[in-house]
């Protein structure tokens, strides 16, 4: 596995959090609803154990519908935890954000003293495009409080509730080969930290089991019952043109034409990961 948690990164990030959270009455981690688990970043729920928790499985629009409702349900099982799925296109973000967060700390904040929420995530999971939506809300530069970072910029979610944005980068940390996979199907980590044809046909394993009939309505390579993912792989850049002189497949051009179709969710909406595999492979990993 060719991606790494670099130490110094970390401690900077880790260092940056924990001072971030002092003052803060809920976390918000935001996550790919495509792999909630890979997009996590583990330090963020031990830095912020024991308090509420919101996850925001953001960019459902790309996701399974069905698979993103068993991991809310998985999560809202979790102690002090609230999910909710959103994306892009959502009207009236502040809302859901507004009520999960009363939900989860009620009785907490008020007009003298708000309620202070802090938004956090790895890169690409999309909080930026977030933070612009809830910019058309109030915005107000902080002053000298205590917790809070001088000049840090806060939005007023409502009256009574601040969200916060956390400094720095916070890489994702590979915790199970599938997370490292996964994290680079999405686009998460750079073009270049893994392989992209050992990433490409990872993706196709998984679609092969779990969207054969999205698979085959893209590419029309019939059923691919039976055939390794190679030979998918081959059929893909067979059907699209990505061919070598001399007939040979382009397997590069192929791979990269799977990656910008899953990216852009040309293939179907599609889940990488449910509740139970992911859990089953952070198992596996620690029992390493
Ligand atoms: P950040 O690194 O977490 O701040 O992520 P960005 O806000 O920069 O988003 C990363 C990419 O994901 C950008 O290309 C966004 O346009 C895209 N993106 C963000 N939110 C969504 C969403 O809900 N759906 C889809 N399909 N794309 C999104």
């Amino acid at each position: 596995m060719a991606i790494q948690w670099f130490p110094g990164h970390m401690n900077k990030a880790k260092k940056e959090l924990e001072e971030r959270l002092g003052g803060i009455d809920v976390v918000i981690e935001m996550l790919d609803a495509r792999l909630p688990g890979s997009s996590a970043n583990p330090m963020i729920a031990r830095l912020a154990r024991g308090k509420p928790a919101l996850k925001v499985l953001n960019k459902q629009d790309l996701a399974d519908a069905r698979v993103t409702e068993q991991w809310l349900q998985w999560y809202r099982k979790q102690p002090g935890t609230q999910a909710l799925g959103l994306d892009a296109s959502d009207a009236a973000p502040a809302q859901k954000l507004v009520a999960a967060c009363r939900e989860l700390a009620p009785g907490r904040g008020g007009v003298e003293k708000p309620l202070r929420v802090v938004i956090c995530g790895i890169p690409n999971v999309g909080k930026s495009t977030l933070i612009n939506s809830l910019m058309g809300r109030r915005i107000a530069k902080t002053g000298n409080e205590p917790g809070i970072t001088k000049g840090q910029q806060r939005i007023m979610l409502a009256d009574d509730i601040e969200l916060f944005d956390t400094p720095g980068m916070l890489w994702p940390k590979i915790i199970v080969p599938q997370g490292g996979y996964n994290l680079a199907a999405s686009g998460a980590v750079g073009r270049n930290a893994l392989d992209e044809e050992e990433v490409v046909l990872e993706l196709l394993l998984y679609l092969m089991k779990r969207y054969p009939a999205e698979l085959d309505a893209r590419y029309k390579i019939g059923d691919s019952d039976g055939l390794q993912d190679w030979q998918v792989l081959e059929l893909i850049g067979k059907k699209r043109g990505a061919v070598l002189p001399g007939g040979r497949i382009n397997i590069q051009k192929a791979s990269e034409i799977v990656l910008t179709d899953f990216r852009d969710g040309n293939i179907g909406r599609i889940s990488l990961e449910l509740p139970e595999e992911w859990a089953a492979w952070e198992k596996a990993a620690k029992e390493h």
